[in-house]
C-alpha cells in the first residue's frame, strides 16, 4: 500500500504576505511554466531560490527579473560565469551539489521540485525536511526513493503536492476520506509519438521524431520517456507511492487526445475525471494556489470543436517499458531505483546519438536482469543502488556502441 498525498489543511487561505517560493529546475519546461504563472501575479510571490544545471544565462535572467534572493547553478565550473552575470544585481550566486542542498534547506512557503532525474532527489528531500509545501514534478525522485521520501514528509510535517498532470488530476478527484469506496485509479497515457507504429517500426525512428510529442511540449528526457512509455511506467510507481492504493489498483489506459488527465472509479460505478487542455500550467497553477484555485489565461476546452475522446488498452509487446515498470513495482526493494537509473543512462545515450530507440528499453531490461535487488535501510543505500544501476547500464550501453 502506498501513502496518502500529504496535506496540511484543505481550508481556503487568504493571501496576506507574499508567498516565499523556491524553484529547483527553474530553467526547464516545468520551471519556466511555473515562472510564467508567477509573472501573472508577481505581487503575490517573493522569489527566494532559483536553480539550473548549466544554463547560466537563462538562470541569471530569471533571477534578475524576478528579484530572486539567490541563484544556484549545479555545475561548479560555471560559478564565476554566474557571479559575473549577477554582479551588481543584489542576487547571490552559488554553485555545486552542496549549494543546491543548502538552498533547499532554507525554509520557504512553497518549493517547486522540477529538476529532471534522480539528481533532484537530494534537494527535494532537503526541502521536505524543512516542512514546506513541496510541489513535486520530479517523479524520478519518488520512483527511486518513494518510501523514504514519504517517511520524511510525515516526520517533518511537509506537504507533497503532485504536479505531474495525471497525479494532479487524481489529487483533484480522489476522496481521501472514502478510500474504502475507491475501486481503482485510471492513469491516462497519450501513447506518445509512436502510438501507431509497431515495435519493429520504432527501430529506426530519429531523435527529432521522438522529441515531437503530439500533445505536450516538455523537456527532452520526459519526451523520450513518453515515446517509450517508460514515463507511464514511472507514473504507475509514482501513483502507488502518492495515493493509498495497492499495486494492482492502478490501471493505465491510452487516451491519445490528453484531455482527460486521469480518473478515479468509485464503488457505486461513478468515475470522476479531471479534464483540461494539455497545458502543464493548469496542474502547476493548482499546486501553486493550493488549497485555493488561481485564475489564469490557459487554453480552454471547446467541446463543440472536439471530435472524439478515444481510449484503448496499452499493448505491452509494443511498449515493453510498461512491463518492466510493473515488474520493478511488484519486486520492490531497490528494483525501482535500478529501473530509473538504467533508464536515465539509456535515455542519455539515445539523446547523444549513441544508441537506437529500441535500445533504450533493452538496456533497462538487461540491467534489471543483471542487478541484485536489496532492501534500503538508509537514504545512503538509495544513492549506492542508483550508482550500481548506472554502472551496470553504462556497461551494457558501451557494449551496444562497440
Ligand atoms: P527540463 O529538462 O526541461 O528541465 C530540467 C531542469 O533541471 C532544468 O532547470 C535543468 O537545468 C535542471 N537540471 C538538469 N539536470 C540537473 C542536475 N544534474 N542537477 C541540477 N539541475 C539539473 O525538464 P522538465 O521541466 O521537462 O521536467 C522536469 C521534471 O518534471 C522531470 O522529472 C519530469 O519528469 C517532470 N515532469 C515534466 C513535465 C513537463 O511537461 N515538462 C510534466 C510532468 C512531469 P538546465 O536548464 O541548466 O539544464
Amino acid at each position: 500500500m502506498g501513502s496518502v498525498a500529504q496535506t496540511k489543511s484543505k481550508e481556503p487561505i487568504q493571501a496576506t504576505a507574499p508567498k516565499k517560493v523556491s524553484i529547483f529546475g527553474a530553467t526547464g519546461s516545468v520551471g519556466c511554466s511555473t515562472i510564467s504563472l508567477i509573472n501573472e501575479r508577481p505581487e503575490n510571490f517573493q522569489i527566494e531560490v532559483l536553480t539550473a544545471n548549466r544554463n547560466v544565462k537563462k538562470l541569471a535572467e530569471q533571477a534578475i527579473s524576478l528579484k530572486a534572493r539567490k541563484a544556484v547553478i549545479a555545475t561548479t565550473d560555471l560559478y564565476e560565469e554566474l557571479k559575473d552575470c549577477l554582479s551588481g544585481t543584489g542576487v547571490e550566486a552559488a554553485a555545486g551539489a552542496d549549494a543546491l542542498i543548502e538552498a533547499a534547506s532554507e525554509p520557504v512557503d512553497w518549493v517547486m521540485s522540477a529538476i529532471v532525474g534522480a539528481a533532484g532527489l537530494a534537494p527535494t528531500l532537503a526541502a521536505i525536511q524543512t516542512g514546506s509545501v513541496v510541489a513535486l514534478a520530479n517523479k524520478e525522485a519518488l520512483v527511486c526513493a518513494g518510501d523514504m521520501m514519504l517517511q520524511n514528509v510525515e516526520k517533518f510535517g511537509a506537504t507533497l503536492l503532485p504536479v505531474d498532470s495525471e497525479h494532479n488530476a487524481i489529487f483533484q478527484v480522489l476522496d481521501l476520506e472514502q478510500m474504502d469506496k475507491v475501486e481503482r485509479i485510471i492513469l491516462t497515457a497519450s501513447g506518445g509519438p509512436f502510438l501507431k507504429l509497431s515495435y519493429e517500426e520504432m527501430r529506426n525512428v530519429t531523435l527529432a521524431q521522438t522529441l515531437a510529442h503530439p500533445n505536450w511540449d516538455m523537456g527532452a528526457k520526459i519526451s523520450v520517456d513518453s515515446a517509450t512509455m517508460m514515463n507511464k511506467g514511472l507514473e504507475l510507481i509514482e501513483a502507488v507511492h502518492l495515493f493509498p492504493v495497492g499495486n494492482d489498483d492502478v490501471d493505465i489506459i491510452i487516451h491519445p487526445q490528453s484531455i482527460i488527465h486521469s480518473m478515479v472509479e468509485y464503488g457505486d460505478g461513478s468515475i470522476l475525471a479531471q479534464m483540461g487542455a494539455p497545458d502543464m500550467r493548469t496542474p502547476i497553477s493548482y499546486a501553486l494556489g493550493w488549497p485555493n484555485r488561481h485564475k489564469f489565461k490557459a487554453n480552454r476546452l471547446d467541446f463543440g470543436e472536439m471530435s472524439a475522446l478515444t481510449f484503448m488498452e496499452p499493448d505491452t509487446s509494443q511498449f515493453p517499458a510498461l512491463k518492466l515498470a510493473k515488474f520493478a513495482l511488484n519486486t520492490g526493494k531497490s528494483a525501482p531505483t535500478i529501473l530509473n537509473a538504467a533508464n536515465e543512462v539509456a535515455v542519455g545515450g539515445f539523446l547523444k546519438g549513441q544508441i537506437g530507440f529500441l535500445d533504450i528499453v533493452s538496456i533497462v531490461e538487461e540491467t534489471l536482469n543483471c542487478a541484485k535487488f536489496v532492501e534500503f535501510s538508509d537514504i545512503s543505500d538509495i544513492y549506492v543502488e542508483d550508482r550500481n544501476g548506472r554502472e551496470i547500464a553504462s556497461n551494457i550501453l558501451r557494449n551496444k556502441c562497440a
